[in-house]
Order: structure tokens, then C-alpha cells, then sequence
């Protein structure tokens, strides 16, 4: 069996144990899986504001064909009448992420 050891934990694991990587040298990556989970974690922690506008964004491109700028735009110039629809995509774009 084929190993490697990490080099964020230090530990030898089996090669199944870290993500392929086409561009390294042995066709692995140098850090195992469980310490990729975890630096993801971290990062997408970090960048969670990040992460919920560009949820918004896809959102409210895929369901209503508009961009977060067509949005607001939107929401001044028609604000009273659009406003319940408004309402409507906020509430859907909340639940959804
Ligand atoms: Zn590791």
C-alpha cells in the first residue's frame, strides 16, 4: 500500500487518504483529506459574508433572471408595489441557503 505523509498533521496516511491533484509530483495533494476538511471549514467560516452574497447572487439570477444590482435598482424605483415580491425573493433567498 501506498502512503504519504501529510504535511499539516505529520501523519503517514494511505494515498486514498489525500484528494488527487493532477498538477503534484506524486499525483496527490501534500495535505490529507481530513486536514483539507478542516482548512475548508475554517475558510468558509471566515468567509461566510462572502459566501451568502454569492448565494444571493445565484439565487436571484437562477429563479428570476435578475442580478443583486437589478435588485436594488428594482427595489428604488418601484418600492411600494414591488416591495411584497421583494419580500417573496428575500424569504426564498434566506430559506434556500
Ligand atoms: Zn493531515
Amino acid at each position: 500500500m501506498k502512503t504519504d505523509t501529510c504535511t499539516k498533521c505529520g501523519e503517514t496516511k494511505a494515498l486514498e487518504d489525500f484528494t488527487r491533484c493532477k498538477k503534484s509530483k506524486t499525483g496527490y495533494r501534500k495535505t490529507c483529506k481530513d486536514c483539507r476538511r478542516v482548512q475548508q471549514r475554517k475558510w468558509m467560516d471566515e468567509n461566510s459574508d462572502h459566501f451568502k452574497a454569492l448565494c444571493r447572487k445565484q439565487h436571484l439570477k437562477v429563479r428570476y433572471g435578475i442580478t443583486p444590482e437589478d435588485y436594488d435598482v428594482m427595489l428604488q424605483k418601484q418600492k411600494g408595489n414591488v416591495l411584497s415580491v421583494i419580500g417573496t425573493v428575500r424569504v426564498l433567498v434566506t430559506k434556500d441557503c
